[in-house]
């Protein structure tokens, strides 16, 4: 049986970025922290998994159903932010200038890796936007070439229902990743939005 030492740094090293390296670093660190940092640690482990599901109406992964975005009145129904994933969403939260509502598509549109509209949560989207109250659709895909091409497949189901269709500025450098851009970016990025 390996020493508990050895299985988190395994583990560790399996996180996006971390080496073997870091990933040492990382559990002696959390060795010597006090015991109720590791603890803290390992339930919000668990709890992510567990206790996180699907918004049943933007799909943002959430505690409660509809989420915290979805059910806030103080929100703008007309217009709605389009993001690949939760974490994009999250960073545009984070520049707090966004008033709107969101959609999470959960991925791009990618072909070669087969993921065509059906794996997306599209056809919810569309199903939102039947209702009527929303009025402008802000596409904010990452300005990447499946990003783009994403933006465009949406904006040609969109338009022709009478909504406005509108893209994030490219501020975001190309081929930028949206949810690793910084809250001033992202906010221009808003501002300077087209139609498409
Ligand atoms: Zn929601």
């Amino acid at each position: 049986v390996a020493d508990p030492l050895s299985v988190l740094v395994q583990l560790l090293a399996k996180l996006p970025g971390v080496g073997e390296k870091t990933a040492t670093r990382l559990a002696f660190h959390i060795l010597k922290a006090p015991p109720s940092y590791a603890q803290e640690l390992a339930r919000a482990v668990v709890d992510v998994k567990e206790r996180l599901r699907p918004c049943s109406v933007c799909f943002h992964l959430t505690e409660q159903d509809p989420c915290a975005f979805c059910s806030d009145p103080r929100r703008d129904s007309a217009l709605l932010c389009v993001v690949a994933l939760p974490q994009d969403l999250m960073a545009i939260e984070r520049t707090g200038s966004y008033r709107g509502r969101y959609h999470v598509l959960h991925g791009v549109l990618s072909p070669l890796d087969g993921i065509g509209p059906d794996e997306l949560r599209i056809q919810p989207l569309l199903e939102r936007l039947g209702r009527g109250e929303i009025k402008e659709v802000i596409l904010a895909t990452s300005p990447n070439v499946e990003g783009d091409a994403t933006a465009l497949y949406l904006a040609g189901l969109i338009k022709p229902l009478g909504i406005r269709a509108t893209r994030i500025a490219s501020g975001v450098p190309i081929g930028g990743e949206l949810e690793y851009a910084d809250g001033v970016t992202l906010n221009r990025a808003f501002e300077s939005r087209r139609d498409l």
